[in-house]
């Protein structure tokens, strides 16, 4: 151990650890050791605010006991079962749950460990649904500049983070992206959706005249992007890709492994939008991000179209040895319940304004170049230092946990998106601390 009432490992070298600069990290360790509904504790032991949600994922806070104790029961009670021709009683239930709580088209949820494998899920269910309709030469799949769907390779093909592709050779073939919807010259400091964009979803109408519909399988999209910096949907944008994807026959699916579970203050975000798309890829919440678990949930048409589909369909050659893993279940069940008997959603949907506004002060704080928010998520633009992109935002991190509080930064964008138990203080001491932040930082 490090020094006394530092609970810190001496040893941090044989962590490889993701998305993070190791040799940074390693220099000066930043590691927390509990946590309680709004706050983490540091191995230093401070206090520090969750103004993320962890990774976006602890939407009913931390250590609920509700969660704890339904995984505790569980795990003593039947820890694993076979996830191919055998089943458990809470798999069954949490599908019933979810499609309870989802907008009325999805009837049916197929599970996954995380985001990234919902997504790589509903890709291979778009591909394969054509093909069990006849339509076999439907192939290609549409995502969007800076749109992120996790880390695999579907994911990395039709997402459009430069950093996160050029490293790993050349992807799926047969990937179109649509341009992008951040405008910063006609949106900035826009509350809520921006007015303007609404014409960028026509690009996909010169995708299809370009390869022809007969190839297109599916659409990806986030609803509002998540980790390329929080970008909100132009008014009309969701609609207007809606339209063009029914009437070519192009599935829609929108990936709200972040909007899912009561960020913008609905269930979903297609139903926050008023747009449903045909498949919905969903992680995070669905735990409240204790267990690894994501799902894919898809309308009556797609799951019908295997079922009655040719006998070899019936089977979907895919899933996982830990697809509606018995703990994860248990803990996706008790989760739901919480957001349910709180009124989670409705407080995160109350709360918006308030969340707002108090963002929307920090407008004429230093380097700040644009401030975005919907729901209970929340963007702060800076400007980039010239030759050194993502340097201010990332001391702007580093400050505000030294000062006590847990913002997330993608490029020059810090991004904030806390537990939906958040109180009205809670909301105050963040944006007040940031407000420091900004004022010290270079
Ligand atoms: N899709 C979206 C929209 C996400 O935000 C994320 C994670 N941030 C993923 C997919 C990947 O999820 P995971 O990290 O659980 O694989």
């Amino acid at each position: 151990m490090a020094m006394d009432g530092d609970t810190r490992p001496n040893d941090l070298s044989a962590f490889w650890m993701p998305f993070t600069s190791n040799r940074q990290f390693k220099k000066n360790p930043r590691m927390f050791v509990s946590a309680d509904r709004m706050h983490y504790t540091t191995a230093d032991g401070r206090q520090v605010l969750d103004g993320t949600a962890g990774l976006w994922c602890c939407n009913a806070g931390h250590n609920r006991p509700k969660i704890v104790e339904a995984i505790q029961k569980q795990a003593a009670e039947l820890d694993y079962a076979p996830a191919f021709q055998m089943g458990h009683p809470k798999a069954f239930e949490l599908a019933t749950k979810l499609v309870e709580m989802a907008p009325e088209p999805f009837t049916h949820a197929f599970y996954t460990n995380s985001g990234s494998e919902a997504v790589e899920t509903a890709l291979k269910i778009a591909l394969a649904y054509h093909r069990v309709r006849g339509e076999g030469t439907r192939t290609r799949l549409i995502g969007r500049e800076r749109g992120y769907h996790g880390v695999n390779f579907g994911g990395i093909s039709v997402g459009g983070i430069v950093n996160n592709r050029k490293f790993f050779g050349s992807l799926l073939t047969g990937v179109d992206h649509l341009p992008h919807t951040h405008l910063p010259a006609v949106n900035s400091f826009t509350k809520g959706q921006p007015e303007h964009g609404v014409e960028l979803a026509d690009e996909l109408e010169r995708i299809v005249a370009l390869h022809g519909a007969e190839t297109i399988a599916a659409v990806i999209v986030e609803p509002m992007a998540g980790s390329t910096g929080v970008l909100m949907p132009p008014k009309g944008y969701l609609e207007r890709l809606r339209a063009i994807t029914e009437k070519h026959g192009i599935l829609l699916i929108f990936d709200e492994v972040i909007t899912g579970f009561g960020r913008l203050g609905s269930s979903f975000a297609a139903e926050h939008f008023g747009v449903m798309p045909d498949m919905i890829t969903c992680a995070k919440g669905l735990t409240n991000g204790v267990i690894p678990m994501g799902a894919v949930l898809a309308t009556s048409d797609i799951h019908d179209a295997f079922m009655q589909g040719p006998e070899e369909a019936i089977e979907l050659f895919h899933g996982y040895t830990y697809s509606g893993n018995p703990i994860a279940a248990a803990a996706g069940l008790a989760t739901l319940e919480t957001y349910r008997e709180e009124g989670l959603f409705e407080r995160a949907a109350g709360l918006a304004s308030y969340w707002g506004d108090g963002l929307h002060s920090l407008r004429d704080c230093p380097h700040v170049i644009d401030i975005r928010n919907m729901g209970l998520i929340g963007a702060i633009e800076l400007e980039p230092i010239a030759g050194a992109p993502t340097k201010r935002a990332f001391s702007a991190f580093l400050k505000a946990y030294e000062k006590g509080i847990l913002v997330r930064t993608t490029g020059d964008i810090i991004a904030m998106s806390p537990p939906l138990i958040i109180e009205k203080e809670h909301i105050d001491t963040l944006f007040g601390t940031l407000r420091e932040v900004l004022n010290e930082i270079q």
